[in-house]
């Protein structure tokens, strides 16, 4: 493969788009990028400050000011990146049940949407590039080289995510678990600004039935393919 591609991964809540996309981005020598970092840090940030997750202008006002950076993991802690956010390392902070029950509301708001849009444009604009997310291929990636969306039952999410929380020695309780991801699948999927959805032009992988290596044989064919189309 020579030209440097860009992959857009979408799907809902833990539906292995992060193992897929950082194992793929390896295998590639491609820059991962997890585009729910930015909306996690936003939401965090707003939570620190107690601005109100409803109000759409002090958001975007925040959003404008912070600084908020991903680079190399900074702990041998399981992570897969180091978040910080106006320079305090907040990688875990961003995965606390406070911030899965606020982040969908935020990432609804227009201008939030479009700051962060923007940013992720910016980011993603060298190519060489995996960037997972919601709406990378329908909205912030749309010209995307290969789009993919990942799908999985909220059941068999729900376990993942359960079992993650228990590795990382936090408390989880299944059923609360299944029910938070439905709320925040049902908010990403009903809202007006770019909802999640797969894009027209997206193949469509089941990681109910596949293995991450099959994905990612799946991915290394399609692409294979459409360098061929395109030569
Ligand atoms: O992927 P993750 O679960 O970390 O994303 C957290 C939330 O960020 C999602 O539930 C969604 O509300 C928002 N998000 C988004 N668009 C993206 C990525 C994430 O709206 N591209």
């Amino acid at each position: 493969m020579n030209r440097a591609l860009t992959i857009a991964i979408d799907g809902p809540a833990a539906s292995g788009k992060s193992t897929l996309g950082a194992a793929l981005a390896e295998r590639l020598g491609y820059t991962y990028f997890d585009s729910g970092v930015v909306y996690r840090a936003l939401t965090w940030l707003a939570l620190e400050r107690g601005v109100d997750v409803r109000d759409e202008m002090e958001l975007v006002r925040l959003a404008e000011s912070a600084r908020i950076e991903v680079v190399r993991p900074t702990a041998g802690d399981g992570r897969q990146y180091t978040v910080l956010v106006d320079g305090q390392d907040a990688t875990w902070s961003l995965r606390t049940p406070a911030v899965d029950h606020n982040v969908s509301v935020v990432a609804a708001h227009p201008g939030v949407r479009r700051a962060m849009t923007e940013w992720l444009r910016q980011i993603a604009g060298g190519g060489a590039m995996v960037m997972v997310g919601r709406d990378i291929g329908t909205v912030v990636l749309p010209g995307a080289d290969l789009k993919v969306y990942l799908t999985a039952t909220g059941e068999e999410r729900a376990r993942r995510r359960y079992r993650e929380q228990l590795e990382r020695s936090l408390q989880a309780e299944y059923d609360q678990i299944l029910a938070e991801m439905r709320r925040r699948d049902e908010l990403d999927s009903g809202r007006a600004i770019a909802p999640l959805r797969p894009a027209p032009d997206a193949i469509i992988l089941d990681s109910d039935h596949l293995t991450v290596d099959e994905e990612i044989d799946q991915v290394l064919q399609h692409l294979a393919l459409s360098e061929v189309a395109t030569r």
